[in-house]
């Protein structure tokens, strides 16, 4: 840390200045984003106020005990795409994605297995596997062709469902269910990537709005945090206050401030400060919890419902560390085929580890399962050692007729539905909500004298790529440009 850098402890602050043109509240990396652009114009009357110790949000990059040569993600993993995403292309020009596969084995293969220990007819998941893709097209074009769905409030999982068991009709009984298991596997991926418990929740009409890149997905080996190290590089430190965690923001209030400034931010450490325009970029998880509390006076009620509307999902990781190689040499992935047939009728404490679909080798000794929804959140209930041992019995039933597993030695996990600063993982367009209330959430609030005084961003208001760090990072810099052109740059 740079001498003298605000960390919100220091007593240096009190002598600070607290009135900016802009304030952004979080330095995730739609706030890192926009900062850059307005410190690039020489917008540096700013501030940045992060409740935390660190900048990076939903983008938090950790190391391993083991050497694995690179960083594993609690948050952002992929580069969705490469086409148009600005976040490949900085990792392109900063040279960050060389060493794809440092630590493990060069693997391409996907092992499906079930529970029994036995591998899934290879021709079986390849048949789902198309049939799912043609069915999920089908389901995007409800909303790019802007057809009437089936039925009214249908969801992605009722409209595949039906499809789905139209097309396997024909097969006996056996082999019907076989295919069922391979697609509620497809499912529980599905899940994670949307950030649903369930694809009953998710709106069929407007599921085709969330826009693909082209182009593969890429980790970043030294880490996604050093996307938004560099991004921060020109914002002066003293812009950035850590340990700040803002309970209030009072608007509207022109001629009432000493400072004269439209906008006051309080913190909880007692900090006030003032600005022209005050740029939110907090999760929608905060906002749903916290939004009546935090800002006064309340927010216009198409932007509360919208709030409302749009829903926040949990998505968690299980990084697993063994004491030797786990997956055979070729295979860089085991995708776990569960028996799911009866899963509502058991019990939260046996059923949690089976929303996780596969585990996949992010070293030879490393594997990393993600899971989704309630089972999710009951996983950030357990213990280390509770967790691990119900992966272990996992995997080892999966691998039994194939392999020994070794011992496992670690468990990391994330926490994104308790971490009381992002209170979920991604938004996703549930039934009952449309792509319009992304729209209302990413709309600026004006105060009486008809000037945008906050303004919202952050991967919940980004029309087409919600949910994903790019889509971020591209809200951030739109509602920079909307600051440049109010202040007439
Ligand atoms: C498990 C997981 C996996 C993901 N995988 C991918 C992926 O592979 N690819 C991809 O593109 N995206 C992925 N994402 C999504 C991506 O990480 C997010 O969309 C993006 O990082 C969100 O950035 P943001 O700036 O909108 O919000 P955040 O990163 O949440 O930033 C908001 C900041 O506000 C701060 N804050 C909150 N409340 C307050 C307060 N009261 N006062 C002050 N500060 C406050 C928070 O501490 C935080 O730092 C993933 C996310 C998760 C959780």
């Amino acid at each position: 840390m740079m001498a003298g850098l605000p960390n919100g402890n220091d007593s240096d602050h009190n002598n600070m200045n607290r009135s900016f043109k802009v304030v952004i509240i979080g330095a995730g990396i739609s706030a890192i984003a926009a900062a850059n652009m307005l410190c690039s114009e020489g917008v540096d009357d700013i501030v940045i106020l992060e409740a935390t110790d660190r900048i990076g949000g939903r983008i938090w990059s950790i190391d391993l005990e083991t050497d694995m040569g690179h960083k594993v993600e609690l948050g952002a993993n992929w580069i969705h795409g490469i086409e148009l995403n600005p976040i490949y292309k900085i990792a392109v020009s900063n040279n960050l994605l060389s060493n794809q596969y440092a630590g493990r084995h060069l693997g391409k293969k996907m092992m499906f297995m079930q529970e029994t220990g036995d591998p899934v007819n290879g021709r079986i998941v390849q048949d789902v596997d198309l049939v799912y893709g043609m069915l999920m097209s089908e389901c995007e074009d409800f909303y790019k062709q802007q057809i009437p769905t089936p039925y009214e409030d249908d969801s992605v999982g009722a409209y595949v469902e039906r499809e789905f068991e139209e097309r396997i009709r024909r097969y006996p009984a056996e082999e019907r269910r076989l295919r069922r298991a391979c697609l509620g596997h497809r499912f529980l991926g599905e899940c994670v990537i949307s950030g649903a418990n369930s694809l009953n929740d998710i709106a069929l009409s407007e599921v085709g709005s969330f826009e693909e890149l082209p182009g593969v997905h890429y980790v970043i080996p030294p880490g996604f945090e050093s996307v938004v190290h560099i991004l921060r590089q020109n914002i002066p430190a003293s812009c950035i206050r850590l340990n700040h965690i803002v309970n209030r923001i009072s608007w509207n209030k022109h001629g009432e401030s000493s400072q004269d400034r439209p906008v006051c931010i309080e913190c909880s450490n007692g900090q006030k400060f003032f600005a022209d325009i005050c740029l939110v970029t907090i999760s929608l998880g905060y906002l749903k919890q916290h939004g009546d509390r935090l800002f006064t006076p309340p927010l216009p009620s198409n932007k509360n419902e919208a709030i409302q509307h749009i829903a926040m999902g949990t998505v968690n990781k299980i990084i697993l560390e063994f004491d030797g190689q786990i997956l055979p040499d070729d295979v860089f992935r085991l995708e776990c085929v569960w028996n799911r047939e009866n899963i509502e009728n058991e019990d939260m404490a046996d059923k949690w580890v089976k929303k996780i679909g596969s585990f996949e080798a992010v070293a030879d000794n490393v594997l990393m399962g993600w899971l989704s929804g309630h089972e999710a959140e009951y996983m950030e209930t357990l213990t280390e050692e509770e967790v691990g041992a119900k992966c272990v019995a996992a995997i080892s039933g999966f691998l039994s007729k194939t392999r020994p597993i070794p011992n496992l030695k670690k468990v990391t996990r994330s926490f994104w539905r308790t971490n009381p600063y992002t209170l979920g993982a991604y938004c996703h367009i549930p039934v009952g909500a449309t792509v319009e209330d992304i729209h209302t959430m990413a709309e600026p609030v004006y105060d009486s004298t008809h000037k945008p005084v906050l303004l919202f961003a952050g991967e919940a208001t980004h029309p087409t790529f919600y949910s994903s760090a790019h889509g971020s990072m591209l809200s951030g810099q739109r509602e920079a440009r909307r600051i440049l052109d109010q202040l007439g740059h």
